[in-house]
């Protein structure tokens, strides 16, 4: 309990019961069901803060699961680098490995071999909680505690003002529809709460993102589960949230994946591409079919 990446005062201000919070890391992640066991080394230091953009890059790393096959480990040799402010995005078939890159960066997991670097510092030799400072994640499921709209955001940034608070759902598209609550921003959400839509939830957390204004922005396939329209709504505030700081997009969504910087092909454990979406279509190899067969199912054609 002693490794928590926000101040304790905070979580007890929004009724968290800690006694139960085994998983809590994990759910302040958006990452629901994980049990991460993290411990700082004694000399551990921290990450540095530079204001910026960080960078991002994987070196040789390979991972096991716990319980997994040491024959086939379900990252393999993976070697990327993301630059500062560049919008990464990583594509491949369900059960490639993609969700399992994200998880290593804020080390929900370590890797097994091999070394994650945030601004060219391995993860391991930092706080952990310097770290978690630097990284923010829109996942497919948004966790709110049971509390008000204005506390599930505060806790990405305690001291922030009420009108930061504004500011930051304006920008994530959500705060017109907080003030039709009739209660606005303390209007209590989450478990037993005010039902919001899923469209809704990823809106408040893309709302603590800007909060948070994270030098890493990771997004796990944020509107994957969402209708088309609210899709659009969320992927306005994700391209915001995007602007001005690294981001590694596991996207499903064609035209995020177009304007990416650099797209990065994952299949079994492996990155078997890399490049732009005009240099990958051309080398027509793994990309260009996983393109060509998402945009067949997107459009509902058949080739
Ligand atoms: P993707 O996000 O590309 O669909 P994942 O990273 O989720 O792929 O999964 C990669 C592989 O790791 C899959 O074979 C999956 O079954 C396995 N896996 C994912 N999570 C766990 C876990 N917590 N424990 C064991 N194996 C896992
Ligand atoms: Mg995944």
């Amino acid at each position: 309990q002693a490794r928590l990446m926000w101040p304790l005062l905070g979580l007890m201000r929004v009724g968290l019961d800690l006694q139960t919070s085994g998983a809590l890391f994990a759910r302040i992640f958006e990452y629901l069901d994980l049990k991460p066991a993290i411990t700082d080394a004694p000399d551990a230091g921290e990450l540095p803060d530079t204001g910026r953009p960080g960078r991002v890059a994987f070196d040789h790393v390979s991972f096991v699961y716990p319980d997994g096959d040491h024959e086939h480990p379900t990252l393999d040799d993976v070697s990327f680098e993301v630059e500062p402010g560049r919008f990464a995005a990583f594509v491949g078939a369900s059960g490639a490995g993609k969700t399992t890159i994200s998880y290593l960066v804020p080390r929900l997991y370590e890797a097994s071999a091999g070394r994650v670097l945030v601004d060219g510092v391995d993860v391991r030799e930092v706080r952990h909680e310097s770290l978690i400072d630097r990284l923010g994640i829109v996942s497919q499921e948004t966790y709110l505690f049971h509390a008000t709209i204005a506390e599930n955001l505060r806790y990405a940034r305690p001291g922030a003002s009420d009108d930061e608070l504004h500011d930051a759902a304006r920008r994530a598209n959500i705060h017109d529809r907080i003030m039709s609550f009739p209660e606005g921003y303390a209007t209590v959400v989450g478990e037993r709460g005010y039902r919001l839509s899923g469209g809704e939830k990823q809106r408040i957390a893309i709302a603590r993102v800007l909060l948070k204004d994270p030098a890493v922005l990771i997004l796990d396939e944020a509107t994957s589960a969402l209708d088309t329209v609210s899709e659009r709504v969320v992927q306005q505030a994700l391209d915001t949230a995007a602007h001005g700081r690294t981001t590694i997009a596991i996207a499903h969504r064609l035209s995020t994946i177009v304007q990416a910087d650099v797209i990065f092909v994952v299949d079994a454990g492996r990155i078997v591409e890399s490049g732009t979406h005009a240099e990958l279509i051309a080398r027509d190899g793994a990309y260009a079919r996983l393109y060509l067969q998402q945009l067949t199912d997107v459009t509902g054609e058949v080739v």
